[in-house]
């Protein structure tokens, strides 16, 4: 089967042999391009294999879940020991030997065939597309946020970065909070939210905003993204990180400690919630994919998806 991969610091469309295994055997219909993708490619986190962690497909083969067969299916990207306390609770996102798909000991989505864990997977409702079903990752990370932190109909929240994971944060927090404000770069990126009860500002915007949330999610994935929610936390307020960004950025931490502020990670979100907002209409994701090409054009599409200004895009194994 094709696959794209990365080795050595190259990105490479490989033929490689279908996977094997007792788990799950899902033929993948749609993978998104996550910036995690682009930033594995350059060599973060030293994976090597085949990439994606976004994705939707048919179960092919199930050995311990044969009620999955032939079912429309996503999957939580990471797969614990199933022994440690952490899984034993329920949550193997945090287990320490865990493997993550496309991202850590795992061969991931952007191929024809992946593996994982039957209980990984989720059943797709009909009424959700292929390509809105390969958001349920991002979309999960985003809700995820409300899992780190508080956010209820009053809290005043803002998310820093109209790119697709800023969008996406945005999007799901203002279905928890009615004062929600998305403050990016690019006047026509913040228009994706218009149909949410977002308030959306340019950067520019930003020094009339000092001290004005509860609650704010650096999502730019830019430097300058942790100095500017600085500026706009409130006092005792909470600063979400949700960018893997991947430079040493230099901010006031005395800042932090004057204002006491709550500064919070948020990386990986349930599945099921997100099902449920797109099942039920709550988050419309059709509008942020830039474009879908075939896996054969794989490299093009890593190569798009880092151009500025380009939302989602999706490989179609169906093609
Ligand atoms: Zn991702
Ligand atoms: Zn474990």
């Amino acid at each position: 089967m094709k696959a794209l991969r990365t080795k050595g610091g190259n990105l490479l469309l490989e033929d490689v042999p279908r996977p094997k295994g007792s788990e799950a055997l899902v033929r993948v219909l749609r993978s998104g391009i996550c910036n995690t993708d682009l930033e594995i490619a350059r060599g973060y986190a030293g994976f090597e294999g085949t990439l994606g962690h976004e994705f939707v497909g048919v179960v092919e083969t199930a050995p311990d879940a044969p009620e999955l067969l032939g079912k429309r299916v996503v999957g939580e990207i990471n797969a614990g020991c199933g022994k440690c306390e952490l899984c034993l609770a329920g949550d193997p996102r945090h287990c320490p030997d865990r493997t993550v798909l496309g991202i850590k000991g795992r061969d991931g989505a952007h191929a024809e065939y992946l593996t994982l864990p039957s209980q990984n997977l989720l059943i797709v409702p009909d009424n959700i597309s292929n390509d809105a079903a390969a958001f349920v990752e991002p979309l999960g990370a985003a809700w995820g946020i409300t899992e780190r932190v508080n956010i209820s109909p009053d809290t005043r929240v803002a998310v820093i970065g109209d790119g697709k994971l800023g969008l996406l944060s945005a999007m799901a927090l203002s279905l928890a909070s009615q004062n929600t404000v998305l403050i990016g770069k690019h006047r026509a990126k913040l228009e994706h939210v218009a149909d949410y009860d977002i308030e959306t500002h340019l950067t520019s915007d930003a020094p009339k905003m000092h001290n004005s949330f509860d609650v704010v999610v650096e999502a730019s994935g830019a430097e300058s993204g942790f100095a500017m929610a600085l500026d706009l936390v409130k006092p005792k307020g909470s600063i979400v990180l949700k960018s893997t960004f991947h430079g040493t950025p230099t901010w006031e931490a005395w800042r932090v400690v004057v204002d006491e502020i709550t500064v919070i990670g948020s990386r990986c979100g349930r599945f099921a919630p997100a099902l449920d907002l797109l099942s039920e209409g709550k988050v419309r994701v059709d509008n942020l994919i830039s474009d879908k090409l075939p896996l054969a054009e794989g490299l093009r599409a890593m190569e798009l998806s880092a151009r500025p200004g380009v939302l989602k895009v999706l490989l179609d194994m169906e093609v």
